[in-house]
C-alpha cells in the first residue's frame, strides 16, 4: 500500500463524515498529517484504520469503537473536550486547538 496516497484518500473519505458530525480536521496541518499517516500505516498492517491514540484490546466489538472517525461512539466525551481524543478532529467552530485539552472520559 502506498502510505502517502492512502493518507490522502483517508483525508478525502473522512472529511464529509466529520462534517456531518459537526467536526472538521484540526487546523494544525502538521498534526493532521502525522495522525493520518499513522492511521494509514495501521490500516496497511491490520486492514482497518484504527485510532493511533487508543489502545486496542482482544475484543473486536470494543476495537470497532476505535475505527476512525470514532466520534459517534464517544460523542458526549468529545463534545465536552471539543476535540476527538487524538485531536485529529475538532469542533467546527474551534480556531485554536492548542487551547483544548484531553480530559479522561471518567471526568466528563
Ligand atoms: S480519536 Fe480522533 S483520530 Fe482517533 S479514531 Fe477517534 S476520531 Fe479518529
Amino acid at each position: 500500500m502506498n502510505i502517502k496516497a492512502r493518507k490522502e484518500a483517508l483525508r478525502f473519505l473522512f472529511a464529509p463524515v466529520a462534517d456531518r458530525l459537526g467536526y472538521k480536521f484540526t487546523p494544525v496541518e502538521e498534526d493532521a498529517d502525522f495522525l493520518l499517516e499513522q492511521e494509514a500505516q495501521i490500516e496497511a498492517e491490520t486492514g482497518i484504520p484504527y485510532c493511533p491514540c487508543q489502545a486496542r484490546t482482544t475484543d473486536r466489538g470494543e476495537n470497532m469503537k476505535m475505527v476512525c472517525p470514532c466520534i459517534p461512539f464517544h460523542r458526549e466525551h468529545y463534545n465536552a473536550m471539543r476535540r476527538c481524543w487524538c485531536g485529529l478532529f475538532v469542533h467546527k467552530d474551534v480556531t485554536d486547538p492548542g487551547k483544548l485539552r484531553q480530559i479522561p472520559e471518567s471526568r466528563i
